[in-house]
């Protein structure tokens, strides 16, 4: 479980990030964040897994205070909780399954490191990873030859390699069209399901969020205004959540909304 307390953000003297955070996240949700740009989404998800430090209140993950851990201990909480970038985050000259045992990196011996030998275990594990997002016949093929949505499920497939119990994704469907997009959030559906990973992401789309996600957390300007069900979002709630500038954030929304 995630438990936010009174957590505030604050870059530099005075730019707040966050305010006043209250969060519970129970394991297996899949939360969506939404809110303008600016909002302070990407924040709150990279305060989870300590990219961020917090300057005030509580973070605690299964009743640890993330705040507190150090080095190895920070280490171990990043294996738990598994990161997606928009950007992937790929070597794109090598190939897909060399992506994914980099997640066995830190935990192998160094002279398997410099000799770049992976145990047959460790093979086995990057092979069932791609079977799970469905591209177990690109293993062999650079990442590079790949389209964007492929490339995103190695991204995934490299995450779930190294067992996660829970999964940041900070806005993984921005660069790629609609069709990929769905193939990618399934991906995320059917991870979330079937092996009770819980997931938080940042989202830009918002009929997207409405349609995947079970619970939605609407930011503005560093606090939560909304945080319920992704069922019982109203346009009203989504003014509040956009300051009434959601056209400009997705216009496509209307037809997810429910009737009120
Ligand atoms: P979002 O993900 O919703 O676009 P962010 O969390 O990136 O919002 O940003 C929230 C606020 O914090 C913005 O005002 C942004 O300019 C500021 N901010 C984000 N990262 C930094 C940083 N590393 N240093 C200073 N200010 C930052």
């Amino acid at each position: 479980m995630i438990e936010f307390i009174d957590v505030e953000k604050i870059y530099g003297k005075d730019v707040k990030a966050l305010q006043k955070i209250n969060l519970k996240i129970e394991q297996g949700e899949f939360v969506a964040i939404i809110g303008l740009s600016g909002a302070g989404k990407s924040t709150l998800i990279r305060c989870i897994n300590r990219m961020h430090d917090i300057t005030s209140g509580k973070l605690l993950i299964d009743d640890v205070e993330v705040g507190d851990l150090k080095g190895k201990e920070v280490r171990h909480l990043r294996r738990r909780i598994g990161m997606i970038f928009q950007s992937f985050n790929l070597v794109t000259r090598t190939t897909v399954i060399k992506n994914v045992l980099v997640s066995f990196v830190p935990e192998i011996p160094v002279w398997r490191k410099i000799t770049g030998i992976f145990s047959k275990e460790n093979k086995i594990k990057a092979l069932e990873s791609l079977d799970k997002v469905g591209i177990l016949d690109k293993a062999y093929v650079r990442v590079d030859q790949l389209s964007g949505g492929q490339q995103q499920r190695v991204a995934l497939a490299r995450t779930l390699a190294q067992d996660p119990a829970i999964i940041l994704a900070d806005e993984p469907i921005a660069s790629l069209d609609p069709v990929t997009s769905k193939i990618v959030m399934n991906d995320f559906k059917k991870i979330n399901q079937e092996l009770q990973i819980s997931v938080i992401m940042n989202i830009h789309h918002v009929e997207v969020a409405l349609e995947y996600a079970n619970r939605i957390i609407g930011i503005n300007d560093g606090k939560i205004v909304y945080d319920g069900k992704a069922s019982e979002v109203t346009q009203v709630i989504l003014d509040e959540i956009y300051g009434g500038k959601m056209e400009e954030a997705d216009p496509k929304v209307e037809e997810k909304l429910v009737d009120v």
